[in-house]
Formats: structure tokens, sequence, C-alpha cells
């Protein structure tokens, strides 16, 4: 189970190539109002930390969403490649984006709160509110 995953994925023009040598076990939804506007709704995505090996980096285009992250996409596609926290370039990236995650499992969601009420996930998963999320986060990457 907890056997090392490799897995890589490519943008829609397959212009960038993102390769992972551990594929975590988990990933979760974002349901905040910035990831829902990026996206169109609430943001999969897998934490992979530093663990990202890059091809194409010319073609990536990083945005300044926040004091505290950037969001990263394809100028030649538009595909979205990751979330990335400014201060350690600790990354999240979407769901689809590799082409093998059959064993991931869907563990927790955050700003909950924050949610759009027209749908809801049935999986059962740690739920977090923006407080929530801020508390068990911010004092780990933002201090
Ligand atoms: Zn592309
Ligand atoms: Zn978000």
């Amino acid at each position: 189970m907890n056997q090392k995953l490799r897995a890589t994925g490519k943008c829609l023009c397959e212009k960038v190539s993102m390769t992972t040598a551990d594929l975590s076990g988990k990933f979760g939804a974002c349901h905040c109002v910035m990831c829902r506007k990026w996206g169109g709704s609430a943001f999969l995505s897998i934490g992979c930390g530093n663990d990202l090996e890059i091809t194409g980096s010319e073609y990536i285009c990083v945005f300044k969403s926040s004091e505290w992250a950037n969001r990263a996409f394809c100028r030649e596609c538009g595909t979205h490649l990751y979330y990335e926290f400014s201060k350690n370039q600790d990354r999240s990236v979407p769901l689809g984006f590799f082409d093998n995650t059959d064993n991931l499992i869907f563990s927790h969601q955050i700003f909950t709160d924050m949610a759009d009420k027209k749908y809801s996930f049935q999986e059962d998963t740690v739920m977090m509110t923006e407080a929530e999320t801020f508390a068990r986060y911010a004092s780990k990457e933002e201090k």
C-alpha cells in the first residue's frame, strides 16, 4: 500500500510534462472562492510537496494569486499545472493531470463553508471550514 508510485502527466498540448516519484496516497478538494473561479468548481488536487520533475518549464506561466500562493498553467494550452505555496514551493497538482491515479483515496476537503451548495461529494472525508483550514495549515505554511 505504501510503495512508491511514480506517475507522469502532460498538459493538453504536451509541451509541459511533470513526474512525481512518489504519488501520495491521498487527494483533497478545496472549495475556496479562488479555486472555484480558477477551475470552475472545487479544486481536486494531489499534494506533491517538492517532488515534481518538470520538462517544458519555459511554457509555464506562474500567476501570483495571493500573498502566500502561486498558480501555474501552460501558456500554450491553458492546462492548470499546480498550486504552489510561495514559501516552500510545496505544490498541489490537479487530480486529473497524472495518468495513473487509480490508487488514490479522497481524504479531505478544505474551506467547506465556502463550498458551492449546488453539489456535494458523497465520499466520507475529513471536512475543514475556512477557520479550521487556517488553524491546521497556516501555522505550518505561513509562519
Ligand atoms: Zn500545454
Ligand atoms: Zn482553494
